[in-house]
């Protein structure tokens, strides 16, 4: 069904009352298909659950949401099982379903909103674990051509939120449904991150416990967006490279720091947000978290545009301060 002038408020974390002209849901590949083919002069942009998205200004095109579902094993050994899930299931049902069959790879991405499509476009990542651990390939409609292509994971180039789904291939490909592979018992898992290390003390390194630990450490820093509208971090952590960090470094000996790789040294934007004031504070509409720094909010009635401009005006300061240029995570619409 398409539906005509809608708000889009409940289909964006962020909660922004912003209009699209025509609006549709997908629930399988043909449908995909028909869609697309009749908006040869109609622009149209594809959304999962909009958690990683801020809605700027009203869309003259057609929104559609991807909302096939399904979860299917395609193959299965000893120690691993190769399962292929549909673009539209919500990512943390699905980590909950590996937690329940003892299925592991995924544990430490428990709670991260939105859809398994969406989740190699940036290569999510939380607790020491990314994405591209797990990932075999992904299924997805060329735009231009109307046909689909499998991308191993070679071909996605993935990086620290990033892929070629958000560089050379952006808006060009519709992510149908992905191919991940999980381990089966004994697990290797991933507790090597401080704050999980210490949630896990006294505790069995089960994946349960993994799982229940990243939930009650996130639960208790980020605002949830069903009670306070917000886009998880909407900066990227920079990186830098040696020379700047040790210049850095002599003025502010304090600075947190983790090596990415040789001669490249990141930078928790959060710290630096902190360090120019702005964590916690409230300009109107729209904020800063008060226990995340990185998390910029909508305390109800804020306007795509209010929160891009405080994004913008934290972007100038830490230029001036710092000399480094803050990435948007977000994606701008
Ligand atoms: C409270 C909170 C906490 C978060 N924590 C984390 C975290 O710990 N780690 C992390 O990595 N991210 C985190 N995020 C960001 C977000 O959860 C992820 O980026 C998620 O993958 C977005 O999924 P979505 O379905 O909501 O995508 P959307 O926001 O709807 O879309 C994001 C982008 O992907 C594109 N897109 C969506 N689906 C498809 C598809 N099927 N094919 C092609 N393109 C598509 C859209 O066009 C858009 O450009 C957080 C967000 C919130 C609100």
């Amino acid at each position: 069904m398409i539906k005509k002038n809608i708000s889009l408020k409940n289909y964006n974390t962020f909660g922004i009352d912003a209009k699209t002209k025509y609006f549709s849901e997908i629930s399988n590949e043909k449908d995909l298909v028909e869609k697309i083919k009749k908006c040869k002069k109609t622009p149209f942009r594809i959304l999962g659950e909009g958690s990683n998205i801020l809605l700027t200004k009203d869309y003259n095109g057609f929104t559609f949401i991807i909302k096939n579902k399904g979860i299917n094993i395609l193959q299965e050994n000893e120690y691993e099982i190769v399962v292929e899930v549909q673009a539209g299931e919500n990512w943390h049902d699905f980590v909950l379903w590996a937690l329940e069959k003892d299925y592991a790879g995924i544990e430490n991405l428990a709670l991260i909103p939105g859809t398994v499509g969406a989740a190699p476009i940036q290569n999510i990542g939380a607790y020491g674990m990314e994405l591209k651990t797990v990932f075999k390939s992904c299924r997805a409609l060329e735009i231009e051509t109307l046909t689909f292509k499998i991308f191993n994971k070679k071909d996605c180039d993935f990086g620290y939120r990033s892929s070629i789904f958000k560089k050379e291939l952006k808006e060009k490909i519709i992510i149908t449904s992905v191919c991940f592979v999980l381990q089966k018992p004994p697990h290797k898992m991933n507790t090597d991150y401080d704050p999980l290390k210490n949630a896990l003390k006294g505790k069995k390194n089960t994946i349960q416990n993994i799982a229940d630990a990243v939930i009650d450490i996130r639960k208790s820093k980020l605002p949830d967006p069903s009670k306070i509208g917000n886009g998880g971090s909407f900066f990227k952590n920079p990186i830098i490279n040696n020379d700047k960090f040790l210049k850095l470094k002599s003025k502010y000996p304090e600075i947190p720091n983790f090596f990415e790789s040789s001669n490249k040294i990141k930078i928790p934007a959060a710290w630096l947000i902190e360090k120019i004031g702005y964590k916690g504070k409230r300009f109107g509409n729209a904020g800063i978290h008060n226990k995340q720094a990185l998390v910029i909010v909508n305390y109800g009635n804020a306007k795509g545009r209010d929160i891009l401009m405080l994004a913008k005006e934290i972007q100038d300061k830490i230029l001036i301060h710092f000399g480094i240029k803050l990435e948007s995570e977000v994606n701008l619409f």
